[in-house]
């Protein structure tokens, strides 16, 4: 079996649950386009922490981690079952690697790993195991963490980072057709043409060298998850390929990528 590719997805205001539109579709073309995985494993920008925490309950909760939104998104549940198994397995590759982890056997689902899952696998039938991003370790230690846990896609296992990137909320003004803001495609499109090129180096140093880079990100939670997808290809060729689903509000751009690692030649030819 090919592994799996691994993704970073754009997840959006907490309203894209009910409003897919353009990522809705991406995300249903893409689960489509993969073949089915055995269990999926969730970077998210919504799960901070100090180490990196490893979610291992056996049915995890749904987590409402917003406010002021509509009563139709608190009634939304992602009933899909954990993975103890394969937590335990996440953790003992973390700690292998030196990145001290540890088990947390309550943690549920945040909208960060909900919001997403539920557009790419609306069955909520595959196990998911759920994991923190560390905010103060930066591009390396997330790249390293996706790195240690690249093996896991050769047994079925989709490795997910969950963020957005661009996600500035000072530039929300509050309707959905406002004009887009001039950083978002300098710096998207920098960020593509970084990953086009496996210029790891230059991705990992982004707040200095891409441009906006503090605009698009005053602070980089939203974008760690995207070293954690980068490192989960496996190797110094990324195979990268975005999957446009827009800009959403004018300030939310929409990207998507996976990464194939080596085998994006292959499966290219
Ligand atoms: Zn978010």
């Amino acid at each position: 079996m090919s592994p799996l590719p691994s993704l970073y997805i754009s997840h959006g205001s907490p309203m894209t649950a009910l409003a897919p539109g353009q990522v809705g579709l991406r995300l249903a073309e893409l689960a489509r386009a993969l073949p089915r995985p055995r269990a999926i494993v969730v970077a998210s920008a919504h799960w901070l922490a100090r180490t990196p925490l490893v979610g291992a309950a056996a049915r995890p909760q749904t987590i409402h981690d917003f406010g002021g939104f509509p009563q139709a998104l608190f009634d939304i549940r992602y009933p899909a079952p954990g993975d103890p198994a394969l937590a335990r397995r996440v953790a003992g590759l973390l700690d292998a690697a030196g990145l001290a982890p540890r088990l947390d056997p309550t943690r549920g689902l945040d909208h960060g790993v909900w919001v997403p899952l539920r557009l790419l696998y609306p069955d909520a039938d595959i196990p998911v195991v759920p994991l923190s991003i560390q905010p103060d370790g930066g591009p390396a230690h997330q790249f390293a963490l996706g790195r240690a846990l690249a093996p896991l896609r050769d047994d079925g296992v989709l490795l997910v980072g969950s963020g957005s990137i661009t996600h500035n909320l000072h530039d929300w003004r509050g309707g959905t057709d406002a004009a887009e803001a001039p950083y978002v495609r300098p710096f998207t499109g920098w960020i593509e043409q970084r990953l086009a090129g496996d210029d790891v180096d230059a991705l990992l140093d982004y707040r200095r060298q891409a441009p906006f880079a503090t605009r698009a990100h005053p602070t980089d939670e939203h974008l760690l998850p995207l070293f954690f997808a980068m490192g989960a290809a496996g190797g110094a060729q990324l195979g990268a390929r975005r999957i446009d689903a827009g800009v959403d509000m004018g300030f939310l751009a929409m990207d998507i990528y996976r990464f194939d690692g080596a085998q994006a030649q292959s499966a290219a030819a």
